[in-house]
């Protein structure tokens, strides 16, 4: 596209003086002015595009302007575009009854909400009710959005000024095999240790307190931390014994990230609620939800369930829903993340592990890896420091900029760069990116002892 220097002036101005941005000092960021994008790619004003390798928040999954949400959108617009949640519509309806149906065996209802944060307060709350309990456990290292409860069951620095808004929550450790917070040698053994250390906590914080634990089913923005063999099962079955609900947050694994509708079914683990949103409809119009399993949603069916949003089940954020069910299944979208991920980017990271001596790790599923940085393999000190900022965290600014200046947009957290592009990125595309990404660490191989 050509440069509309006036435009983005516009843009731009108009921006710095009025909006009012998420977690940032407003005087010390420079937001991209962004005209348009296309499948995985977006561009500026100033005539450069990007390779989005993040999917913006990890939620653009079926690419920009898909031209079957948008024309599922544009004609329930043109048929009814808004309906209040306590009268009865069809797509909200349609929508419900395909998410229960992936959802599988023992999931029947969904309550809706406008995202991710909203729906774990509320799946937190059903917990609350039906348990009589008050206390919620999740993990350090974990990120559940930017409300209330949500905010402080977070186990990352978002929390930090914003405690204590929910008084009822503790932090445990979750499996971190690369950085073991147990000195396990071995994914069975940071299990069984995950597992001991989690059923301590339980005991310690008092079993008949605690009405919930959320957890990430494969972690997100704190590193793609998948779950090592046995360790949700055994999350399960400590849940069981202590008559405690199981939350899966899977707000950004959810809807096909790793290769499945939800992420817990490929690791043989049933949960209680299960929380969505982003993939659900790429974000064209904000949508969340929880599903519940018949045991909680039962216990609502004569007791009031005291909770409730305006656009819970919003038409046009459903119409998007059920058309990304229908591009998923005609797309064959599953098969093919589990496809480019075995065959495409999981060698590609392993070969390039091997090249680079700042990486330290890399570990993923599906369209979903971390590539973790260090300045030293040996002792894995990492490449920035945990929460690193400003000049701290300038090797990591450096590698970002590498990557833009060559036309990929990159997700990149504290030490760790993600790989996060679009389901539906074709192939070269994505060979190109993770090319833009392998020239990019040699950057970070500079600062390496
Ligand atoms: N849970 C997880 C795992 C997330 O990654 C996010 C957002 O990044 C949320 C919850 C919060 O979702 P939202 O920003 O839609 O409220």
């Amino acid at each position: 596209t050509l440069p509309d220097r006036d435009a983005e002036a516009r843009v731009r101005a108009d921006d710095r003086a009025h909006v009012f941005h998420s977690w940032s000092a407003q005087a010390l960021i420079d937001p991209l002015p962004v005209a348009g994008g296309d499948g995985a790619t977006f561009w500026d004003y100033a005539g450069n595009s990007y390779l989005d390798f993040s999917s913006q928040l990890v939620n653009l999954n079926l690419g920009h302007q898909h031209p079957d949400l948008v024309r599922a959108i544009q004609e329930q617009a043109g048929r009814l575009a808004t309906i209040q949640p306590s009268m009865a519509n069809d797509v909200r309806g349609d929508l419900a009854r395909r998410i229960a149906e992936v959802a599988g065996d023992g999931f029947e209802k969904v309550f809706f909400t406008n995202g991710g944060a909203d729906a774990n307060e509320n799946a937190v709350r059903m917990a609350r009710l039906v348990t009589g309990r008050r206390k919620v456990l999740s993990m350090y290292r974990s990120y559940h959005g930017n409300t209330s409860t949500a905010i402080t069951l977070t186990g990352d620095p978002r929390r930090w000024q914003n405690e204590p808004a929910d008084g009822s929550v503790a932090h445990f450790f979750g499996p971190y095999p690369y950085r073991s917070a147990f000195h396990s040698s071995s994914q069975e053994q940071e299990t069984q240790r995950a597992l001991e250390h989690l059923e301590q906590t339980i005991v310690l914080e008092g079993a008949s307190t605690i009405a919930a634990i959320i957890i990430e089913t494969v972690v997100g923005t704190n590193g793609v931390l998948v779950p090592p063999p046995g360790y949700l099962a055994g999350v399960r079955e400590l849940c069981d014994r202590f008559g405690i609900v199981y939350i899966a947050d899977e707000v950004m694994v959810g809807f096909g990230r790793i290769g499945e509708w939800f992420a817990f079914q490929a690791f043989d683990v049933t949960p209680d609620l299960i929380t969505f949103a982003k993939g659900v409809n790429s974000g064209y119009v904000p949508l969340g939800g929880v599903v519940i399993s018949e045991r909680i949603a039962s216990h609502f069916d004569t007791l009031t369930f005291p909770g409730g949003l305006t656009y819970s089940g919003h038409p046009l954020a459903c119409a998007a829903g059920v058309a990304t069910f229908e591009v998923f299944e005609r797309d064959g979208i599953l098969e093919r993340v589990r496809d480019l991920g075995t065959r495409v980017v999981e060698p590609r990271l392993r070969e390039m592990a091997e090249r680079h001596p700042s990486i330290g790790d890399v570990r993923g599923r599906g369209l979903f890896w971390a590539i973790e940085l260090v300045k030293d393999r040996g002792t894995r000190e990492q490449l920035v420091p945990f929460n690193a900022s400003g000049k701290d965290a300038a090797p990591m600014a450096e590698i970002a900029a590498a990557c833009k200046a060559e036309g990929v947009w990159p997700f990149t957290h504290f030490n760790r760069m993600h790989v996060a592009p679009p389901l539906v990125i074709a192939e070269d595309e994505l060979v190109r990116g993770l090319n833009v990404i392998d020239r990019a660490l040699t950057s970070a191989d500079r600062h390496v002892r």
